[in-house]
């Protein structure tokens, strides 16, 4: 069995000029960055404003274990396998941060047959979005606390800047610094920190917006702390938004690069899906659109913050109306959510995931609520009997879901036509009545209870004493009439990650609400939430390495 970077390395890539125009790029939009990658120049906007939309389809999930449930393999293997049924599809998925892979994934481009390429450069350094967005948030940061230094007029308060320095890197050490010491001239000392540059708000602007206009002036929103009359500074009135958004001219354009199997995929853009909305960004979709007759798009952890930020937070944001949704699940996860201890999951049990597949029949409810078809895709794993594949494939007939068994990861578009042609079928014959979950204009505490009890299944919510002082303010400053970002455990349908399966009576408690008012949502924090990891004992890193012909090892 070859690893994930040997097939990749062994890939026959299309010059990426080609893949271009056979999805009708012409070649002055399109903006070479070597060989294999390539940036769409904004001027396509003039061509195609007035061209109809294709079918928007977006590929979630069941609550993750480590067993694995491979969103991103399903959604690169779709891509290929409606290629084989002569559809012209467009992928959309988001671009890997540094951290994680040099952390514990070790990349994130898809999986076995079904991933994109080049696969070393889409987890390393790509086409520098990454950078720019670093530096961008790392020039506010700079402008604001030599505002403070040169006098500061707007009277700031230095305890009360909640905008941190970001870097894309794992480095618990620069979770919590002091900035400013070594005397007078080297600015005003104040408690500071770092974040991971996905969990940078100029990371949502940037997937959020819709042209370079938008931008500058969501950018200029950012609240970055508070003055001494406690009203709030924005990155507009340090006047540092033009120059943010000069530095993310290249990075508001959609790369495109390709799968193992020549399929088109745009990767632009990775927001936190925890304090973020965890979607690659709304031009890369909208520009699928436009230019095929499917796009496949992937949202961050499980259908219950995933798709439910894809819904409400994008798809409101950006007006998408998404025509079908595939919920990717897998025998060995739906065994973990019904007990089993991950060393066993090899072993046949019909019994366990009898009672796991309550995860997964959340989940379908979930979708259900807003109108869009569905199908479930069982990813398959060579330790699947035909006795457990059979039982999912009942339940799901039983609760009216259509439902394939994928085998893209062990044979790529060949293991996924079944699914493409499932999929077709439900677009074709059964309408899409998309709506979101609640009204952005309810009170806070009434869009977070929706959230908690429709999709969670919770009983109630509990707010913190923190969370209703937030609240107040909040409500006193008119930013509560915004879209919820969720931040909680994926691991559950609770906020409890050793709750499995479909839990029941729980009460979600939230301890905090924060603003991100240039992203335009309210992120809603419940549980410990990290916005700057740690490496692990054995980083990734630790097993990767290059040789003197330039063959990278490692990465997968
Ligand atoms: P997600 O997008 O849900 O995080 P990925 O698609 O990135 O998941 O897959 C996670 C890992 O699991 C990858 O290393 C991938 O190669 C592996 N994987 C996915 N599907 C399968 C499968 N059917 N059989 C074996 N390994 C798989």
């Amino acid at each position: 069995m070859k690893t994930d970077i040997e097939i990749a390395q062994s890939a026959k890539m299309e010059p990426i000029m080609d893949i271009a125009k056979k999805i009708g790029l012409e070649p002055e939009e399109v903006e070479l960055y070597g060989n294999y990658k390539a940036k769409v120049s904004l001027k396509v906007w003039d061509r195609l404003k007035e061209k109809p939309d294709g079918k928007l389809i977006l590929v979630t999930a069941i609550n993750p274990t480590p067993a694995g449930e491979g969103k991103s393999t399903t959604t690169v293997g779709l891509g290929q396998g409606l290629q084989k049924i002569n559809k012209k599809t467009i992928i959309a998925l988001r671009e890997p941060s540094l951290g994680p892979c040099m952390g514990v994934k070790g990349g994130a481009a898809g999986g076995g047959y079904s991933q994109v390429v080049p696969m070393e450069d889409i987890n390393l350094h790509f086409t520098g979005d990454l950078h720019a967005i670093t530096t961008a948030h790392n020039l506010l940061a700079a402008m604001l606390d030599n505002h403070i230094h040169q006098g500061n007029d707007l009277n700031i308060d230095p305890r009360r800047i909640i905008f941190k320095r970001v870097m894309d890197l794992n480095e618990r050490a620069l979770r919590n610094i002091v900035v400013g010491l070594g005397g007078r001239a080297q600015g005003v000392p104040r408690e500071d920190g770092f974040d991971i540059t996905v969990a940078s708000e100029v990371m949502a602007i940037l997937c959020l917006a819709n042209d370079l206009m938008d931008l500058k002036e969501r950018l200029g929103k950012i609240i970055v702390g508070y003055d001494y009359d406690k009203k709030p500074i924005t990155a507009k009135d340090l006047k540092a938004n033009g120059a943010m958004a000069l530095l993310l001219k290249d990075a508001i354009k959609p790369n495109l690069v390709q799968t193992l199997e020549n399929v088109p995929a745009f990767i632009h853009g990775g927001p936190f899906a925890n304090i973020a909305h965890g979607c690659n960004s709304v031009s890369a979709t909208k520009l699928g659109l436009k230019l095929a007759d499917y796009t496949i798009t992937e949202a961050g952890f499980g259908a219950d913050l995933g798709a439910e930020k894809f819904f409400d937070i994008k798809c409101r944001f950006a007006k998408l109306k998404p025509d079908a949704v595939v919920i990717v699940a897998t025998v060995r996860a739906l065994k973990m959510h019904g007990g089993v201890k991950k060393d066993n999951l090899s072993e046949e049990n019909v019994d366990a995931l009898a009672k796991g597949f309550e995860n997964l029949e959340k989940h379908i409810e979930n979708v259900k609520k807003y109108n869009v078809p569905l199908i479930v895709a069982i990813n398959n794993f060579p330790t699947d009997t035909q006795k457990e594949v059979k039982y999912i494939q009942e339940r799901c007939e039983e609760m009216g879901v259509e439902v394939s068994q994928s085998e893209v990861w062990a044979k790529g578009g060949d293991g996924g036509t079944d699914l493409a042609e499932k999929l077709v079928n439900l677009v074709e014959n059964k309408q899409s009545n998309f709506k979101v979950l609640y009204d952005e204009n309810l009170s806070i505490k009434e869009k977070v209870t929706i959230i908690a009890k429709e999709v969670y299944g919770a009983k109630g919510v509990n707010f913190d004493k923190k969370a209703e002082s937030n609240i107040k303010q909040l409500e006193k400053l008119g930013l509560d009439k915004m879209p919820i970002c969720m931040a909680k455990t994926q691991y559950s349908l609770s906020d409890d990650p050793t709750l499995l399966g479909r839990p029941e009576g729980f009460e979600v408690t939230v301890r905090e609400i924060k603003v991100s008012a240039g992203a335009g949502f309210l992120v809603a924090l419940t549980g410990d939430v990290m916005t700057m990891p740690g490496l692990p004992k054995v980083p990734a890193s630790t097993r990767m390495d290059i040789d003197e012909k330039g063959v990278i090892t490692g990465l997968f």
